[in-house]
């Protein structure tokens, strides 16, 4: 009968069959490792019955790739539910097997679909530019193993089932991504390992080997060259991994599916090689709680273009035999309380796993909720998260963790403690001849004796007259004499002739009451003694008080007098007593049994709380884009009240970002300015539009480069250096207190100036040095007026004149190009910018349109014969022409053609709202809608009461209008990137040049003499 896995409790392992009898004729049935070309054909339903081999006890491992070189272990990515769906099939249709393994090596790239590599070349390289292939970074790899592991334990008999993680190409350094730059092996398994996560994830392989034939190289600790000066290169590079396993994932099994002597074929020999690597494997688990199941030889059958092959060497086969006779098993016997411990330790290591989740979830709802309220004023109402229940329950459970911890260092070993006693055990008389002795473990009861005698006879008088009679030593384990004296006379293990009964003999304990009680009872000293002695024995055999007997109610006898068990039943006094005993200091058993309920309940209670932290995570992020738009929608209408108020720039809306966003753990914080606000700096973040104002503060706390000449031009900072950051929506996050001196500039300005910076690059070619589109080359509409209004409104409260709103570069001339080359070149965003400043300033929002003839839109249907029928009147007047009412936002005034079932009622009272001028022309018919269009082309006049010639000379302004509206293009060297590195920074940041900067004509004085520091930081 196989096991429920078809596992193997051995180490000894093959990788594909063939070689089998070896292990079986040994009788240590090991393990086989298949590999198996799937494809992904998603309804493909053929399997492959592995019963052969489970059924002999054999443990079956099955590898699932999509193919082979080229075809790739996986399958391009488009292809991962289809190849999921297929592993998922097989899975179902196969029989003795219940271990997957998804894929191969996927760090390599022969591995990768679409790959054709020269391994000749020095490094290998695609054997064409478009023959790389599709790299299998970690993110891939995580996404198709999830996607694997669901579907194969949807399967039904597979919910049990392992689905274990491929094993990384040891050494291999070809796949290079941010974050891991040396294509770190290691790192990368790491970074898989993390993106899976621990609830969705049965089980790692691991591949390792020595570099040669040499028994030695088993337990070599060389290391390799720098940059991987830290790995090991011979076969403990296993440990490298093992390490690199995060704690929380620390209970996982892990499997050695691949080992040999390296790039060369097996030595044919019989070295010691394979002994000495179960050795070292075995030596791990007896030494280590995560346990190695196998460690599997690479491979049986001699396999063309394949040169690993161990059939027919006899020399490695010897070798293994002897291995074998080792018979290495993977179960250890296990300590419940050390298991239960390393449960706990995991467990909390999962806590604690999920404790920044928990910390961004209330971080975000407490932003949320605060920003709700917002919301629910503008009558919208907003379901509301409760971030202090979700916090309260969080730290109810960490608590409990902590308490059944606190429990484990107290837990007695034994319940009751041993009573104080003579130890006279191998002192006392004996005879001829022994007692045959029995396991501890053996013992069933406790009998109670008297002896007969006076209460005051000692041991070795007792003993002596037992020896007299024949006796090897005395019958009894224990006296207690009359005055409570306790005597330990014969070791537990030996079984004495205390009955003429050999079962309650081989099970019994002989507790001897000194004395003779056929009428009179033991006296109080004498009878507490022997409770406590009693209770100690229950306590350490695991027995109960009704395991304790009187001799002569195992026999015909006296013993231990009359009055045991008739009359006053001094066996009722003496076993209450006891169970008084046991019952202050509680059974070791029962204690862990509930730790043991607790820990089932903690667990519980953690699963719920990590079902509910995603649809939490989501609501609060719907909740979040919510308030996001609320506030842009707000601070529009701050700006129109202050258009009608006049005079005092509002405040704009701020989203404040300053207690959440990184701070260096280590690095004192940024210091207060010493200086009043004299200078507002743009810059640019140099990234693309998707970055988010967490990434940049990431970066600006943790990222470091250096040049080429390894000098160090941007270090850790303590925080964000950016005082406020503006993104291309339009939103304003605060990252520092106007009162902090960041950096971000670099030198002394740092101290005097505010850093405002627009997310976005704003120059003419991206990071690969590709042509930007001009849309992408400077911010967005949305951006360039919230920074007009943020800049204004800090102009007005720190009394800054224009001038010095100054660009980082202008700062620091030759320094840096932030924030742009089309700063005050090319597109020359600095002047748009001035522009708004100085509407926002009068109290007047720029309006970049004059005239927006505004067409309806639904998709397939739209207003063609509108359209046709007002080309005249746009030859003649010249209005921008579209369909969106958001462009149409941006004019003074809005003409709109047809009838309320075109452009809605409600998109007209939103033009009207951001204090557009709004003329619809409403014909009854199309045809009359036309007849007024060319009306207004007869009288002249764009609209009624429109002033005279305002349309034709003021042409809209083609760039802003062809911004609106624009996709931000993604970045795609940035793409596929979980978190930004420092990679997406441009080399045009080095640090202020040693000279005195020039100075552009125009600048304060107080700049002018100032030199940079040599240390002073500026932002990228
Ligand atoms: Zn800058």
């Amino acid at each position: 009968m196989p096991r429920p896995l078809c596992d193997s409790v051995y180490l000894y392992g093959q990788h594909d069959p063939g070689g089998e009898r070896v292990m079986l004729d040994l009788d240590v049935p090991g393990w086989i490792v298949f590999t198996e070309a799937l494809g992904f054909d998603p309804n493909n339903t053929q399997g492959r019955n592995y019963s052969q081999y489970s059924d002999k006890g054999l443990g079956v491992l099955v590898r699932l790739n999509a193919g082979y070189a080229g075809t790739g272990t996986l399958p391009f990515e488009q292809y991962y539910n289809d190849f999921a769906r297929r592993c998922a099939n097989f899975a179902r249709a196969s029989s003795g097997a219940h271990l997957w393994i998804v894929g191969n090596e996927p760090n390599h790239p022969i591995e990768w679909p679409g790959a054709a590599w020269d391994w000749s070349a020095q490094p290998p390289k695609p054997s064409s530019p478009d023959q790389r292939g599709e790299p299998i970074t970690p993110e891939r790899y995580a996404r198709c193993y999830k996607l694997v592991r669901t579907a194969i334990k949807a399967a039904t008999g597979h919910a049990d089932d392992q689905v274990l993680v491929a094993g990384a190409a040891t050494w291999n350094a070809l796949l290079t991504y941010p974050g891991n730059t040396n294509g770190d092996w290691v790192q990368y398994f790491a970074d898989i390992l993390k993106a899976i996560g621990a609830v969705n994830c049965d089980g790692v392989t691991l591949h390792t080997y020595t570099h040669g034939a040499d028994p030695a190289l088993i337990r070599s600790e060389a290391k390799m060259a720098a940059p991987y000066q830290n790995r090991r290169f011979h076969f403990r590079a296993y440990q490298d991994f093992m390490a690199a396993i995060p704690q929380e994932m620390r209970g996982l099994p892990v499997y050695i599916t691949e080992t040999d002597q390296g790039d060369d074929p097996w030595r044919n020999a019989n070295t010691g090689w394979i002994r000495q690597a179960y050795d070292e494997i075995n030596a791990w688990n007896l030494a280590n709680d995560q346990k190695i199941r196998s460690l599997v030889l690479y491979r049986w059958p001699n396999v063309a273009s394949d040169r690993w092959g161990i059939e027919g060497k006899q020399g490695v086969i010897e070798d293994l035999r002897g291995a074998l006779g080792l018979r290495y098993r993977w179960e250890i016997a296990k300590d419940p309380q050390k298991e239960l411990e390393a449960r706990l330790a995991q467990l909390e290591a999962q806590v604690k796993a999920l404790q920044p989740e928990v910390d961004k979830v209330a971080v975000l709802a407490a932003a949320a909720a605060k920003l709700g309220a917002t919301s629910v004023a503008l009558g919208q109402g907003v379901k509301a998260v409760d971030p202090a229940a979700l916090r309260e329950r969080y730290t109810a459970l960490a608590a409990a963790v902590t308490v059944l911890e606190n429990q484990l260092p107290n837990l007695p070993t034994t319940g009751v403690p041993q009573p104080a006693m003579n130890d006279l055990r191998g002192t006392l008389p004996a005879g001829p001849g022994a007692y045959p002795t029995r396991p501890v473990k053996g013992i069933t009861r406790v009998i109670v004796h008297h002896t007969a005698t006076r209460g005051d006879i000692t041991p070795q008088r007792l003993a002596e007259v037992q020896v007299q009679q024949g006796k090897p030593g005395t019958t009894y384990h224990f006296l207690i004499n009359e005055n409570g004296t306790i005597h330990w006379m014969q070791p537990l293990e030996v079984a004495t002739t205390q009955t003429n009964r050999a079962d309650a003999n081989a099970g019994g304990i002989a507790v001897a009451l000194a004395g003779n009680f056929t009428t009179a009872v033991p006296g109080d000293a004498q009878l507490n003694a022997a409770a406590q002695l009693v209770a100690w024995l229950l306590s350490q055999a695991g027995l109960k008080t009704t395991d304790v007997v009187g001799r002569r109610e195992l026999e015909n006898v006296a013993s231990p007098g009359a009055t045991w068990n008739t009359g006053p039943k001094y066996q009722d006094t003496l076993l209450a007593k006891a169970q008084a005993i046991l019952d202050t200091s509680k059974d070791p058993y029962l204690v862990i049994q509930d730790l043991q309920q607790k820990l089932a309940a903690c667990q519980k209670q953690l699963a719920d709380l990590q079902a509910q932290m995603g649809p939490l995570q989501q609501q609060v992020q719907t909740l979040d884009a919510t308030v996001k738009t609320q506030k842009v929608e707000i601070a529009r209408l701050l700006d129109q009240l202050q258009g009608c108020a006049g005079g005092k720039v509002a405040r704009p809306a701020i989203v404040d970002k300053v207690d959440t966003l990184d701070k260096h753990p280590t690095l004192p914080p940024y210091a207060e300015r010493t200086k009043p606000i004299s200078l507002l700096v743009v810059h640019h973040a140099d990234t693309p539009r998707t970055t988010t104002v967490e990434q940049v503060a990431h970066y600006h706390v943790y990222g470091k480069r250096a040049n080429a000449s390894g000098q160090v031009i941007k270090a850790e900072w303590p925080g964000i250096g950016y005082h406020f950051v503006v993104a291309p929506d339009g939103v304003i996050y605060q990252g520092q207190r106007e009162g902090t001196s960041s950096y971000h500039v670099g030198g002394e300005p740092n101290n005097y100036s505010l850093g405002v910076s627009l997310i976005g690059r704003f120059m003419v070619t991206d990071n690969s040095g590709k042509p930007q589109p001009a849309a992408v080359q400077i911010p967005t509409p949305e951006q360039l007026r919230s920074t007009a209004h943020l800049l204004a409104w800090l102009m007005q409260e720190y009394n800054v004149p224009l001038e010095q709103v100054k660009g980082h570069r202008d700062v620091w001339v030759g320094a840096t190009s932030c924030p742009g080359e089309t700063w005050k070149s090319g597109l020359r965003w600095y002047d748009m910018l001035v522009k708004e400043i100085q509407a926002v300033a009068q109290g007047n929002p720029a309006r970049h349109m004059e005239h927006y003839l505004l067409f309806w839109d639904h998709g397939t249907d739209w207003a063609k014969t509108d359209w046709a029928g007002a080309q005249k009147y746009i030859a003649h007047f010249r209005p921008t022409t579209g369909f969106s009412t958001d462009d149409a936002l941006l004019a003074r005034h809005v003409t709109i053609v047809g009838g309320y079932a075109g452009v809605s009622g409600e998109d007209e009272v939103r033009l009207r709202a951001a204090g557009v001028d709004v003329y619809r022309l409403n014909g009854a018919t199309e045809a009359e809608t036309v007849a007024m269009l060319d009306a207004l082309v007869a009288a002249d006049t764009p609209w009624p009461g429109a002033p005279a010639q305002t349309a034709r000379t003021d042409a809209p302004e083609p760039l802003i209008r062809g911004l609106t509206g624009e996709t931000p293009i993604p970045d795609s060297s940035v793409g596929d990137i979980a978190s930004p590195t420092d990679e997406w920074t441009v080399p045009d940041d080095a640090v202020p040049p040693p000279a005195a900067p020039t100075v552009e004509p125009g600048a304060s004085v107080r700049i002018k003499v100032l030199v940079p520091p040599p240390t002073g930081p500026a932002d990228q």
